[in-house]
Order: C-alpha cells, then structure tokens, then sequence
C-alpha cells in the first residue's frame, strides 16, 4: 500500500556563527513497505530518525532522495482528488495530545472538522458522525463532546486523536509515540482499543516507539532504527525471539522486565547514541557494540537475510544472533 525506497533525509544545521552550516542525514537510505492490515513497529531510541521517516511517509516532509509510493503511485505524481484521497487515507495519532488537538475547540468540534472537510458531510452528518467516533473509542459524547482538551486525561485526549484520525476512514495511521505519555493501565487500555479498531476496520499501522514491550504486544512485523539506518527487521516473533543484531539484543534486554522477583540483567547498552552530524565510520554502532571488532570500524556491514524475510546488518550476526 505504502512504499518508500532508498528514503533519505538531509536537514541543514547551522553550527555558530564562525563554523558555516553541517548537512545532518537524519534518515540515510531507508526501504519499506507496509502492506494493508498490518502492524509494522519501527522502534529504536530517541534521536534513531524514527519519527523523520514517519513524517516523510504522512508527506508533512519531502526526502531528500529516494522513492515514495502510495497504492503503486509516485508520491510526488498525486495531485487534486488523489492528493485528498492520500491525506484522508493517510493520518497520523501523536504522543503530544495536548499539542495536536486545538485547545479553543471542544472535542465535538474537533471532531468533526475532518468530516466536513475531508468527507465533505452536511453540518447534522458531521454532528451524528462524530458523536458516533466517540462512542467508538470509549467516550460518552453525551459528556465529552463538549469538553475542551484541558478538561481531558492524557489518555482521554488520546482516544479523541483517535476517533479524529478515524473520520477520515483511513487506512493507514501513523502513530507516533502514541502511548508514551500515558499510564501504565491506560497505555493497555488504549493499545487494545486500537487492536479492536485495526480488527474492526482492517487498518494498517506504524508504530514509532522507543518501547520493545509495546511493539513485541502489537507489532507483525519489526524494523529497529540506529542512526538513521535500519539495522534488522523481520517478523515481530522472529526478532524477539532471535535477535541478531547486537542493538536489537541490547534493546531487548533493556526493556522492562513485567515481574519484579526477576533480576534485571547487565546494561548491555553503552553510552549515548552518537551525533548524527558525525556518524561513526564502518558501523555506527561501533563505539558501543560489545561484539564491534577491527573490521567494524572500517566496512559498513550489508543487510543479510537469515531467514525469509529476516535481515540484519552485521558482521557477526551468526555468533550474536540467539539460537533456535
Ligand atoms: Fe557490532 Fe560489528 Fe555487528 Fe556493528 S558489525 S553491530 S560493531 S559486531
């Protein structure tokens, strides 16, 4: 459905007043492509160009280079009707739910805007249809849809992103952190609230997180982000299963452990990922990898598939990766 090729994105920063400009690569030569209803979960940590990539593919940001595709269309080609039809198939849910919803416009409102805008519905279709959204993901229009979002929860103003993001009966959404601001109960609350909804509408997702639990919970299939490359993928059970990339092992001990009588292991994780603007030669995991070897410091290790459509970019992948 969505098809990106060779995606790459190049930002211009300017570094002080006597050292001229730097060109960031934030995404450096990025392939994927998501398939209707599924869930496809890009993690890594913060600063991984995770969320650059998300942007290029809702076309909020043009790339650099590289080819992006929307149901066998070039992304740059659509125009009038098949340019509105990307932006309503196409939506976005964000961590910041206090920063993308309007906080002058009751949630009714806020609401309906895309139904009279993108689906064109009269004034009382857009007031029943909204109404309808929010009993939808779980919230009485009755005593929300009057509400502003200041008088809301974190996770209450998350489902009215959602019901939003559903009016334009997408197929595809975007979710960018959606759940990181949130509760523990909540974040649950609404990940199987968008289970249901992916269930009931055969949507696709991609899921930006920084969380392994969140997408080992909701993902098909996995792409794990470092410095702007994507360093293994595969399907969801697979990876966590068999990681086999040293990142995606480190991530994976890392993440939480949901039992508090077990102990933590080792930080395998070291350091802080680098700058960008100075990506590290040969791998850029490199400096923190406790596998990194002389050849790792030179030769920039290819995508190797392991098994059908299990790859990963590392030299030593057959003595990291976990056996069967
Ligand atoms: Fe570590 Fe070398 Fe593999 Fe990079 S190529 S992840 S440095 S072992």
């Amino acid at each position: 459905m969505l098809q990106g090729t060779n995606l790459t994105k190049d930002f211009s920063v300017r570094l002080g007043l006597f050292r001229g400009n730097a060109t960031l690569r934030a995404v450096d030569h990025v392939s994927l492509a998501i398939q209707p209803g599924e869930t496809v979960a890009l993690v890594g940590e913060s600063g991984s160009g995770k969320s650059t990539l998300g942007r290029m593919l809702l076309g909020l940001i043009p790339q650099t280079s590289g080819a992006l595709n929307y149901c066998g269309r070039d992304f740059a080609s659509l125009q009038g009707d098949q340019a509105r039809k990307f932006r309503a198939d196409v939506q976005a849910v964000f961590q910041d739910t206090s920063a993308s919803l309007n906080p002058r416009r009751r949630v009714g409102e806020s609401v309906q805007a895309p139904l009279l805008f993108n689906r064109r519905l009269s004034a009382q279709q857009a007031r029943i249809e909204s109404a309808q959204l929010l009993e939808r993901v779980g919230l009485d229009p009755k005593t929300f849809a009057a509400r502003f979002p200041h008088q809301l929860s974190g996770g209450q103003r998350q489902r009215v992103g959602l019901a939003r993001a559903l009016a334009s009966q997408p197929r595809f959404i975007i979710a960018d952190e959606p759940v990181s601001a949130l509760d523990v109960s909540v974040r649950a609350q609404i990940l199987k609230l968008m289970q249901d909804l992916q269930a009931q509408e055969k949507l696709a997702y991609l899921f930006i997180t920084h969380d392994l639990g969140v997408a080992r919970l909701i993902a098909n299939r996995v792409m794990v982000m470092y410095l702007g490359t994507v360093v293994e993928e595969g399907n969801a059970a697979d990876v966590f299963a068999h990681p086999s990339h040293p990142y995606t092992v480190a991530l994976t001990l890392a993440a939480p452990i949901p039992d508090p009588t077990r102990a933590r292991p080792p930080r395998h994780l070291m350091g802080d990922i680098p700058s960008p603007l100075a990506p590290p030669s040969g791998c850029r995991f490199h400096p923190r990898c406790p596998f990194a070897q002389a050849i790792c410091k030179t030769d920039a290790p290819p995508m190797r598939e392991f098994e059908p459509g299990h790859l990963s970019a590392c030299h030593f992948a057959d003595q990291v990766r976990a056996p069967k």
